[in-house]
């Protein structure tokens, strides 16, 4: 099918300290946080999950920059770019890298996380013994050569962190150490975990409207805390499609903020699967009731 590189994604190793005491870390500073509360320091979280978690994450490294769903002007690009650095999830030729390995080997040996080698492996066990998002560049080479080519990626991608620690020490000056505590360490461990439910529980839980020959679904409460990212089954079934949640009922403020970018011309070549159009083509479950 492929020429395909030897990969050795989800072959566990042992447990890289580094990243593991990190994780620990931050998950004991978001345990801080939640004995300083304020409505300041709630706003900071929010304001930094959405930038992070929607305009970057969702918006940006996923449906922009690995899917190709729509296009932007470049500066519109790589702002979109640098909100997801604030995710902490690497830079985006290691993201983009991992998640297109995901699409092309979902639930095989090659798959960097997948369910079918147990639920917490896909959630967080291939951060701490897989690859996590330490990809060879050869593998970059094979699977992101379109951001390769571009030296903002290659730069930003070097230095992610960078936007983190800079925000970090905006929020010390706007808010003191709460701040930091909730706008950083708590919203980042809620900002994980919720990219990591798409990974291991929208691969286990939920509807399938589409027959894919993954184990992918459709999970409105992954939905609620992804920005839209949940509707998992939609996803793998029309990777390209930059609406997610095809039905009304399936909320997808990623989605809907696209399209707002659209309207004010800051984004164009729009793909959206039409479910009343393009049904039969996707060859859909049968209802079950
Ligand atoms: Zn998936
Ligand atoms: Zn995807």
């Amino acid at each position: 099918m492929q020429n395909v590189i030897e990969l050795k994604q989800s072959k566990r190793k042992p447990i890289q300290w580094v990243t593991g005491t990190f994780v620990v870390v931050f998950h004991l500073m978001a345990i801080w946080a939640l004995f300083t509360f304020s409505w300041q320091n709630l706003a900071a979280a929010v304001i930094t999950w959405w930038i992070a978690g929607s305009w970057g994450i969702g918006m940006g490294y996923h449906r922009l920059l690995t899917h190709g769903g729509y296009k932007t002007p470049k500066w519109m690009e790589y702002f979109l770019t640098v909100c997801a650095t604030l995710g902490l999830q690497s830079g985006s030729l290691q993201w983009v890298t991992t998640h297109r390995i995901h699409h092309a080997f979902t639930e095989t040996d090659k798959d960097p996380h997948s369910p079918r080698e147990g639920t917490f492996w896909a959630h967080m066990g291939w951060i701490l013994q897989g690859t996590a998002q330490n990809q060879p560049e050869e593998v970059v080479r094979r699977y992101a050569p379109d951001l390769l080519k571009d030296k903002f990626h290659v730069f930003v991608s070097k230095y992610y962190y960078l936007t983190f620690v800079f925000v970090g020490i905006g929020l010390y000056f706007i808010g003191g150490w709460s701040m930091v505590l909730w706008g950083i360490f708590l919203r980042q461990v809620l900002g994980w975990h919720s990219t990591w439910l798409v990974n291991s529980a929208t691969h286990l839980w939920g509807t399938r409207r589409f027959e894919t020959h993954d184990d992918s679904r459709n999970n409105g409460l992954i939905a609620a805390v992804t920005f839209g990212e949940g509707w998992h089954n939609n996803h793998h079934a029309n990777p390209r499609s930059a609406k997610h949640g095809l039905a009304w009922y399936e909320f997808d403020p990623n989605w809907l903020q696209i399209k707002f970018l659209e309207k004010i011309g800051l984004a164009e070549n729009v793909y959206a699967y039409n479910l009343e159009k393009q049904m039969d083509e996707a060859k859909p479950l049968r209802k079950a009731a």
